[in-house]
């Protein structure tokens, strides 16, 4: 249920609102627009302290919610995710980063500017990490991706240098001032990840790991969920739907491609997704053309695509010599590459009346 209110309501009538529903066991999320404000209400708290549905909510509240001073209206949220959607939300949500390198040292991802994330697939060595972290800083990313866990398709595949990778990523990050992603795989990680990383990533094939996902939903951490391989739309903003229903608000999504009948490419990058959540949805997003083509020559057109379509970043595999990467070498730019791709991107972003932060 969404309380729409007046656009001259007093502060007092908002704060009325509120008590009103919290009297009545309800939660209420106020979202305060230039124009308006509105508050998403979701039923009663359940035993686990985790709001429950609209279903839990008193058909006649509504109209007693429209009785009270201030308030327009009083609407049902027709989308099965609540604090996911934008009906709920209608303001974006950014999420802010904490990036030593920029200006403010703050960076908002789901704001103005499109934000670049790069690094090696995998964290392979101290080496490989720190040549790609100083080249990625230079041509403008911000955000040092990287592998630490690794999920791997097979089990003979590299697993990643677990804790080891996190230490170097946490290096890298104090030597070139990034923020680090990289991804977290099970509930009992996410202490550690979340003592190296800046924002936990939580993978394709975890997109419905649910304890996974109430565990990060339960840290502050921002979270980037990537879209499962095989998700609908709806399924993957009912996941995020787990996340901000802990209490996180920090939930960024991530298109990384899905499967289809096509073989020529490794997935089917849905750039169709970006506007389509931006519609659905007040949650950022983020594009990931690597894991999307797993071509490395339709990276640069597809992240030029995606800035188009309105992502508000990318996240780019980028390895020194790509021919001897552990993984994924065949969709991972080399440096020159992606410093070419960088003036591009940029191109495109100002076209759209947007900027890349670069510093
Ligand atoms: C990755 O980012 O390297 C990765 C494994 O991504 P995904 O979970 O989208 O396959
Ligand atoms: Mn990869």
């Amino acid at each position: 249920m969404i309380v729409v209110m007046k656009a001259n309501c007093k502060d007092e009538d908002i704060d009325h609102v509120m008590h009103f529903l919290a009297n009545h066991g309800l939660s209420g999320h106020p979202s305060r627009g230039v124009q308006r404000t509105v508050i998403g209400v979701l039923g009663a708290v359940g035993p686990t302290g985790v709001p429950g549905s609209i279903g839990g909510i008193n058909p006649g509240l509504g109209e007693a919610l429209e009785g009270l001073a201030g308030v327009e209206s009083v609407l049902r949220v027709s989308k099965p995710y609540k604090l996911a959607s934008r009906e709920f939300h209608p303001i974006d949500t950014t999420v802010e980063v904490s990036v030593p390198c920029v200006a403010g040292r703050k960076v908002s991802i789901g704001g103005q500017s499109v934000v670049m994330m790069a690094g090696p697939c995998t964290v392979e060595s101290e080496k490989q990490l720190m040549t790609t972290a100083q080249a990625v800083r230079e041509a403008g990313a911000v955000i040092l991706r990287g592998g630490a866990f690794k999920p791997s398709t097979s089990p003979y595949g590299f697993r990643g240098l677990g804790e080891d990778g996190l230490k170097l990523l946490a290096k890298a990050r104090d030597e070139f001032g990034m923020a680090v992603i990289t991804e977290v795989m099970t509930p009992n990680d996410v202490p550690l990840v979340s003592e190296y990383a800046d924002i936990l990533q939580i993978g394709t094939r975890n997109m419905q790991n649910y304890f996974l996902l109430d565990e990060v939903g339960r840290t502050r951490m921002p979270v980037m969920l990537k879209r499962g391989m095989s998700a609908t739309i709806e399924e993957w903003l009912l996941a995020a739907e787990y996340i901000l229903s802990q209490g996180n608000p920090n939930v960024i999504l991530c298109e990384r491609g899905i499967r289809t009948f096509e073989k020529a490419t490794r997935n089917t990058m849905d750039i169709s997704a970006i506007p389509l959540i931006k519609q659905l949805s007040h949650l950022p997003i983020i594009s990931d053309p690597s894991q999307g083509t797993g071509r490395r020559d339709l990276v640069a057109p597809m992240t030029l695509a995606s800035i188009a379509a309105g992502a508000d970043g990318l996240i780019i595999e980028v390895h020194p010599n790509p021919d001897e990467a552990l993984k994924d070498g065949a969709q991972s730019l080399t440096i020159t590459q992606f410093q070419d791709l960088m003036p591009q991107a940029h191109a495109v972003a100002t076209a759209i009346g947007r900027d890349i932060i670069m510093e």
